[in-house]
């Protein structure tokens, strides 16, 4: 565990929040070809949290990340990080947070070692506040310390972006799409320390589109699509809007429309023999699902239930907010 994230400290009230973000608006290219990338973005990431912000592909998670690691210049808007606006604080900003890039970037003829020392070069760090070694070890690559990257697998060249990221100790670090090319043992590996760095007091923030994920491991969730935040809640919170979950039954004989009986729940035939009924779980038990199918008399062949997904929870969040 590394000790010196000495710039972390617990949420403490009256302090700026770990990430500031107001009307944030990036605009790609010009004229015809401009794409609006950021409409207008305000978010508060509290310090100490491990704060996850979904969207589907194209949302703007990156374009937004990028802005805040000073690698895309924003059109319009205020951030700041730590306190310290990127804009007239650049150098503390800066050195306040760490960003594990979506791309794998790495130089394939430097080794970890040497990816770490200059890294640390950059920040100015002298030799006596670096730790080479710990980092390495905390990622898991003190065996392949002296190798070329270009001879490291997809999920040790992602830990070495991490490693990257965490050189000058910044109290906030941020992992864009992460696990992307990770397989499932590296995946636990990665998310086991970077738990670790969070208890530890380090803000972390994780950008990803699989609600799973999000779920899995923020205490805080927004939710970005089309350039614009849709929700932002405690990750229980924003779960229990989503209330929704699918049924799909696979029956014994064709039907020709979806049953009367069930339009409250939304009944659609997928094809003359799938049924999917949607219902809201805080307003119906599923057994009180399974009775009505069972009173219905339909032959069930199989059954399967599905969460909402990210899709339908989008829709539904964006609806709610036009409505
Ligand atoms: P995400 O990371 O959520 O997938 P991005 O921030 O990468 O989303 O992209 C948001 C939108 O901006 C997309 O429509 C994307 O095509 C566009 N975009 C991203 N980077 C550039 C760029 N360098 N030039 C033009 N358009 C871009
Ligand atoms: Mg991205």
């Amino acid at each position: 565990m590394p000790e010196n994230q000495v710039n972390s400290s617990p949420a403490v009230a009256g302090q700026p929040p770990a990430i500031a973000v107001r009307g944030l608006l990036k605009v790609y290219g010009r004229g015809e070809r401009a794409k609006q990338a950021l409409k207008g973005i305000d978010l508060d990431i509290p310090r100490g949290s491990f704060f996850g912000l979904l969207g589907p592909n194209g949302a703007g998670k990156s374009t937004l990340i990028n802005i805040l690691a000073g690698l895309v210049r924003k059109t319009a808007g205020t951030a700041s990080i730590w306190g310290h606006d990127i804009d007239t604080d650049t150098r503390l900003a800066r050195a306040a947070i760490g960003v594990v890039p979506q791309e794998l970037n790495l130089d394939p003829f430097f080794t970890p070692r040497e990816a770490l020392e200059f890294q640390a070069g950059l920040y100015g760090l002298p030799k006596s506040e670096r730790r080479t070694d710990e980092i390495l070890a905390a990622v898991g690559l003190s065996d392949k310390a002296n190798s070329y990257a270009r001879t490291l697998s997809g999920g040790m060249r992602r830990r070495l972006l991490v490693a990257k990221a965490l050189v000058h100790a910044p109290p906030v670090l941020v992992l864009d799409e992460p696990t992307a090319g990770v397989d499932i043992e590296l995946r636990q590996q990665l998310w086991a320390y970077v738990r670790e760095l969070n208890a530890a007091g380090t803000t972390v923030v994780l950008t990803t589109h699989y609600l799973e994920e999000a779920e899995a491991l923020c205490d805080r969730i927004a939710i970005i699509n089309h350039g614009t935040v849709v929700a932002s809640d405690e990750t229980p919170a924003l779960l229990r809007r989503l209330d929704r979950k699918d049924v799909i039954l696979t029956l014994g004989a064709d039907l020709d429309a979806a049953p009367a009986a069930f339009a409250d729940l939304q009944a659609e035939l997928l094809d003359p023999r799938r049924l999917r009924l949607h219902y809201r779980p805080s307003q119906m038990p599923f057994s009180a699902v399974l009775s009505r199918i069972q009173a219905a008399g339909l032959e069930i062949v199989d059954l399967s239930t599905q969460e909402a997904d990210l899709e339908d929870l989008f829709l539904e969040l964006t609806r709610k907010r036009v409505s």
